[in-house]
């Protein structure tokens, strides 16, 4: 008998993770069968467990915080965006029992900001603010959308630095970057969870300015809601891009694409 393919999310920690719910939703709505699981891995263990997986037939995994760079470390073959992002967020086996790494998080803010909003990339000015994983994993996408410009700021400067250096964009000093006008400010730092604002003041904004969170919560975050008080009229959090990322993993996987609009309902309902 033919065993239900088994996929599982690994991180540390794990408990929040909703891609269970997302990946079984997915599945129910192309009347395919898997299973999938969400396991806590730590980092010493990680190298082991992705190995054992693999070997025992396992189909595929994610893997998320904080272990998408270790991840990259372990592939035999990796995407041009996963090589440069150097962190991975999908893992499988291909045809010929390679490792395979790729990273779909910047697919799914794409999408979700183009196709779920509407907001068309190209020509814009973009500022990203952060340069962590989150950064790191968008940035390929967002520049394969012909932008104007890309331009990214942190509070620890060197580090925007080496992702310009990397992705042949502009990094800012923070000081620089209040005086500059952006059509697209995405939120790729962490600030939000500790109810903290990143470096932005209202002058950043020019006019129909869009401005992104890649995180979500059940309320506004701390950067949306400045968004609104701001008068930005188009204002985006993460979940979408999460819904996404999943959807393009779904695909690698199944061959088969989810539509996501009625999950992103189901969610947005429930919060
Ligand atoms: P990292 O820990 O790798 O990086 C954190 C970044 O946030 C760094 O640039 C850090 O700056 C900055 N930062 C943290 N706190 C503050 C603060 N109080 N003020 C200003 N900057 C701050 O995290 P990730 O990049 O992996 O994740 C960032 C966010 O993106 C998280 O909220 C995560 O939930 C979200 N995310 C959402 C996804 C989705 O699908 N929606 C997918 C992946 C991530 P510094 O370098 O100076 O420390």
């Amino acid at each position: 008998m033919k065993r239900t393919p088994l996929y599982c999310v690994i991180g540390d920690p794990i408990k929040h993770s909703r891609s269970p719910e997302i990946h079984k939703f997915f599945a129910d709505q192309q009347t395919d069968s898997i299973h999938y699981e969400a396991k806590r891995v730590d980092e010493a263990s990680l190298q082991n467990f992705v190995m054992n997986f693999f070997e025992s037939g396992g189909a595929g995994l994610n893997i998320t915080l904080p272990h998408k760079e270790s991840a990259f470390l372990l592939c035999d073959k990796l995407s041009e965006r996963a090589t440069l992002s150097r962190a991975v967020n999908t893992l499988f086996i291909d045809n010929r029992g390679l490792l395979c790494g790729e990273n779909t998080d910047g697919l799914g803010l794409v999408r979700d900001i183009v196709d779920n909003h509407g907001i068309a990339i190209s020509n814009k000015s973009i500022l990203i603010i952060g340069a962590g994983g989150a950064a790191r994993g968008v940035i390929y996408d967002l520049i394969s959308c012909n932008p104007a410009l890309v331009s990214i700021v942190n509070r620890t400067h060197h580090k925007a630095e080496a992702l310009a250096k990397r992705f042949n964009i502009k990094a800012l000093e923070i000081r620089s970057a209040f005086e500059k006008e952006f059509d697209l400010i995405i939120n790729a730092t962490s600030s939000s969870l500790v109810g903290e604002l990143p470096p932005i003041c209202s002058a950043m904004l020019a006019p129909n300015c869009c401005c992104y969170d890649m995180m979500y919560s059940k309320e506004d975050t701390v950067f949306v809601r400045w968004a609104k008080q701001n008068g930005v009229l188009h204002t985006m959090d993460g979940l979408g891009m999460l819904v996404e990322q999943a959807a393009e993993a779904f695909f690698l996987w199944r061959g088969s694409r989810p539509t996501t609009t009625p999950l992103l309902k189901k969610l947005r309902g429930a919060r």
